[in-house]
């Protein structure tokens, strides 16, 4: 239903052109799995709806994205309302749970959305706009109701944004071994490190952070959710090869003290978490 509601507003709001190809000399990389919620079937979709969701999706893709994106690459960043947009659209919440404001998908669904977008030559948009698409299945599945429902629909409404911080100066590839520390002080953590090559690090508003809060190793990792504005929370953009417009940014922490309240599961199992990311 929502799939058929999606469709109807896409057509209704979208331009009748054909599509044309991406930009040239650009060669889009695209996170596929990483674009959206899905960790299986959220939504019964049948041929006709899936084929409606496509063609208006293109609609979109040509009026909305294609006109503006050569210009977003110069000047490495698109606009915010962007997120907006796309929540509207319900794009943002493929194969996130109704509930949390999710709309039904399918890995056919992510597959179409993957294609049509992939139509901009624009890795670095795809990155940014569906940067979600990692920093929030770790609340999804390590979050209370109430974190859920706290953060998830603010995202998918494009009212918000969300990152995903594991890599970290030292190294990304050695998660286990991550240097950032979380020390419990009353019914505060008390984070200090930093974090590296973060998607959407300067303008997101939520950050999953995985954090040492226990020994070496991975038995040590939690996740805590780190608000913009947090005291002691620092970023700077970082410029890139490639990606251009993907908001890319070191974090830092300097006894930054997050509310308890954002651990996500129990503390010392984040690694977990963020390891069903990885194997979407
Ligand atoms: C544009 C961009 C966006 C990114 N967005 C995010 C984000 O949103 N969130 C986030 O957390 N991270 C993000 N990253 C970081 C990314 O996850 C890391 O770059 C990646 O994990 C690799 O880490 P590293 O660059 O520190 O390389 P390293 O971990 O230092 O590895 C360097 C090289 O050594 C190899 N290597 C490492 N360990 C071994 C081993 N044991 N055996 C053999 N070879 C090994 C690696 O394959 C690699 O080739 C982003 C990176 C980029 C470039």
């Amino acid at each position: 239903m929502v799939t058929i509601l999606l469709a109807r507003h896409l057509s209704r709001s979208g331009v009748l052109r054909p599509a044309r190809a991406g930009p040239r000399g650009r060669r889009a990389v695209i996170p596929c799995a990483a674009m959206t919620g899905l960790t299986g079937l959220t939504g019964v979709i049948t041929d006709e709806e899936r084929a409606a969701f496509r063609a208006t999706l293109r609609r979109f893709v040509d009026r909305e994205l294609m006109p503006g994106v050569e210009a977003w690459e110069e000047a490495a960043e698109f606009p915010v309302d962007l997120y907006l947009r796309a929540g509207e659209l319900g794009l943002l919440g493929i194969g996130f749970p109704e509930e949390y404001g999710g709309s039904p998908g399918d890995s056919i669904t992510t597959i179409h959305l993957c294609e049509e977008i992939a139509r901009t030559g624009s890795g670095g948009l795809i990155a940014g706009l569906f940067s979600h698409g990692i920093g929030l299945p770790p609340v999804l599945n390590l979050g209370s109701e109430a974190q859920k429902r706290r953060f998830i629909p603010e995202v998918l409404a494009g009212r918000k944004i969300s990152a995903l911080a594991i890599s970290e100066p030292s190294g990304g590839s050695d998660v286990a071994n991550l240097k950032t520390t979380a020390r419990l002080d009353g019914d505060h953590y008390v984070v200090h490190g930093a974090k590296m090559f973060i998607t959407s690090g300067m303008r997101a508003d939520l950050v999953t952070v995985a954090v040492r809060t226990g020994p070496a190793g991975l038995g040590g990792i939690s996740l805590l959710v780190v608000e913009a504005g947090t005291p002691g929370f620092t970023r700077t953009p970082l410029k890139k090869m490639g990606w251009w417009c993907s908001d890319t940014a070191a974090l830092y922490f300097d006894e930054c003290r997050v509310p308890a309240e954002n651990l996500l599961g129990e503390e010392n199992a984040g690694f977990l978490g963020i390891m069903q990311n990885f194997n979407r």
